[in-house]
């Protein structure tokens, strides 16, 4: 969800931030603009709603003068997307321009009260009263950094807020309030770059030093300055060690198909340091280090949208497996509602971005309460990492593709592993020689599903007309279920619920009818029959099932009209396998309904606003 960018350089200052943002496009956005100042001291602003390409395209021939800019991709929050909404967002005099991620929630309040002070309003974002007000302060003779200061303590919500002026026409300021994502403030030779992650910084050498929450910054080509209740304050600066990859679709049309296919080798990545396939043991050499994982009672697994099924099934499996009891809860729920937290109760907070701000907000007042933690995320030194002060990593790259797909295996991997390790400990039956070779061979059985793909591409076909679809499981295909319906919603704009399919009876039954296929998640193990009495009931409602299975021969053929099969492993393994199913199957109808693969619409890969 939107990027923020800032640049001081002696190179073509448009160009810059535009390359800066097309860095940031995989976080989902719908409007793009950048400002500058000139060398008459000047701020000229381009926006345009819509891709950065069109937005390059339309002002390929208007050129910016300076050395000097901040640019931002949007994603609408107050006021639809438009030219007019898109950021930087001037103040009345346009004398100053901001561009703003998060949300202001007493804007309305503010506007009022500038509005009687003369400052007037042109857009209707939050965002205007963040300029207007910085400049209310300037007026009554206050420092920028005071200016700045006196505006985030009036602002109840999240910002991370970039500030340009006229007054000072070769300083970016920029402050962090609350959880907005991060801004990342980096130096290299007198030149300066700022952004929301570290990819996007553009250079590969370099110190860099992260903006923490009530932090101001004000960097020009001499100096770096850090504040937080008006004194400077000295940072860490760390030392720019990751060369920004150059992620390519390779041979396949979109970013999350090739994801999708990267599976089985990301399966293999995360078995190094973690799994020991000669001594046949489980351990997190050198990741879990600050923390004594088995003196927990009691685990608590947050996490939002993909990230929350797979806590939800992360919780199964380390009940069932490890036999600690663990739950999990939805983090913008579980931020709101008081939660009561047993002691000796560990948290593992799960975000692929490290910058959800639910989880981050979640997280932080588990910290604050004194709990240990231990997050899941995928992108290193994010604000999660920083809360939480143990982490493991999902090893998955850069994740285009909007919707989740590697790094939900990934996290599923994780949290397997987890339950695994958690079971060695307590001297479990379950660690035995035929867990390792199960284990080791899950990335052939995923291959096998890819490698055959066209079955899943020819009944996903036939499907891709339809507007409803209820998916179901019991036990550990019941959170697959869920991540199955989110991923056609996702992808395809289908609506889709997942359910449990015990609850079917109790209502979701009366939706009913061929016009709603259900697509029931069959596997050996404990809930079979179950399952099979609930696909015969569905049969008998005239319902149109589509089963995906692991052992078809227990399932007579004259039950359902498609089945996609997969290869038979331990039932504890066999999410690993119908996950990349769902995702296929949801892929593959989104590609025949011709939608935008990678970028859905109103989708954004980094959730930064409540
Ligand atoms: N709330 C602001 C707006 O709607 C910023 C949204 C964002 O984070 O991109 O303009």
């Amino acid at each position: 969800m939107c990027g923020i960018v800032g640049n001081i350089t002696n190179k073509p200052i448009k160009d810059l931030l535009i390359n800066g943002l097309t860095e940031l496009e995989y976080r989902g956005y719908d409007s793009v603009g950048i400002a500058t100042i000139g060398s008459d001291n000047k701020i000229s602003i381009i926006k345009n709603k819509g891709k950065i390409k069109d937005f390059a395209n339309k002002y390929q021939n208007k050129s910016l003068q300076g050395n000097l800019g901040i640019g931002h991709t949007r994603w609408a929050t107050h006021g639809i997307p438009s030219e007019t909404n898109a950021h930087p967002i001037y103040d009345s005099d346009k004398k100053l321009a901001v561009v703003h991620n998060g949300i202001i929630e007493n804007y309305l309040e503010i506007k009022k009260d500038l509005i009687k002070e003369g400052f007037e309003f042109f857009t209707d974002t939050d965002t205007e009263c963040i300029a207007n007000l910085i400049s209310s302060f300037l007026k009554k003779d206050y420092t920028m950094i005071d200016s700045i200061t006196k505006t985030s303590e009036r602002i109840i919500g999240h910002a991370a807020v970039l500030v340009i002026s006229e007054y000072f026409p070769s300083t970016i300021f920029g402050f962090k309030k609350g959880f907005a994502g991060s801004i990342l403030v980096s130096k290299n030779n007198g030149e300066i770059s700022i952004s929301s992650d570290m990819q996007a910084l553009g250079f590969d050498v370099g110190d860099y030093v992260v903006l923490e929450d009530n932090e101001i910054f004000l960097a020009n080509s001499n100096k770096v300055e850090i504040y937080t209740d008006k004194k400077l304050i000295s940072k860490e600066w760390k030392k720019i060690n990751e060369k920004s990859e150059l992620v390519t679709k390779g041979k396949y049309k979109y970013f999350m198909e090739k994801e999708i296919h990267e599976q089985p080798n990301l399966f293999s990545d995360n078995f190094s340091g973690r799994i020991d396939f000669v001594n046949k043991s489980i351990s997190f050499i050198d990741e879990i280090n600050k923390i004594d994982l088995r003196k927990f009672k009691r685990i608590h697994l947050i996490g939002m949208g993909s990230s929350y099924n797979a806590c939800l099934l992360g919780s199964y499996w380390i009940e069932k497996i490890a036999k600690i009891p663990t739950v999990c809860s939805n983090s913008s729920e579980f931020r709101y509602r008081d939660p009561v937290i047993e002691e000796g109760t560990l948290i593992i907070p799960v975000s692929q971005s490290g910058e959800t701000a639910d989880t981050l907000s979640a997280s932080h007042l588990m910290k604050q309460s004194g709990y240990d933690q231990l997050s899941i995320v995928n992108a290193k030194n994010t604000e999660l990492d920083r809360i939480t002060n143990n982490s493991i990593y999902m090893r998955a790259n850069k994740e285009i593709g909007v919707a989740s797909t590697k790094t939900f295996m990934s996290t599923l991997q994780i949290l397997f592993t987890i339950a695994l390790y958690l079971a060695q400990n307590s001297n479990s039956k379950l660690i035995n020689n035929k867990l390792f070779d199960d284990y080791k061979n899950i990335p052939n059985y995923m291959n096998n599903i890819l490698d055959n793909s066209e079955l899943i591409k020819k009944i996903s076909k036939k499907y891709s007309e339809y507007s409803n679809f209820l998916y179901l499981g019991r036990g550990y295909n019941y959170p697959i279920a869920m991540e199955g319906a989110l991923k056609l919603k996702e992808l395809s704009y289908i609506h889709a619920e997942g359910y449990p399919a015990g609850e079917m009876k109790h209502g979701p039954i009366s939706l009913i009818e061929d016009k709603m296929p259900v697509f029931a998640i069959i596997t050996d193990g404990v809930y079979l029959n179950k399952m099979i009495s609930n696909i015969r009931e569905i049969d008998s409602r005239n319902g149109n099932i589509i089963v995906l299975s692991n052992c078809p021969d227990k399932l007579d053929k004259s039950w359902y009209s498609d089945l996609i099969n997969f290869d038979y492993t331990d039932d504890n393994f066999s999410p690993f396998l119908s996950t990349v199913c769902i995702q296929l199957f949801s892929i593959y109808i989104a590609m025949e309904r011709n939608l935008d693969i990678d970028q859905p619409r109103n989708l954004a890969k980094s959730v930064t606003v409540e």
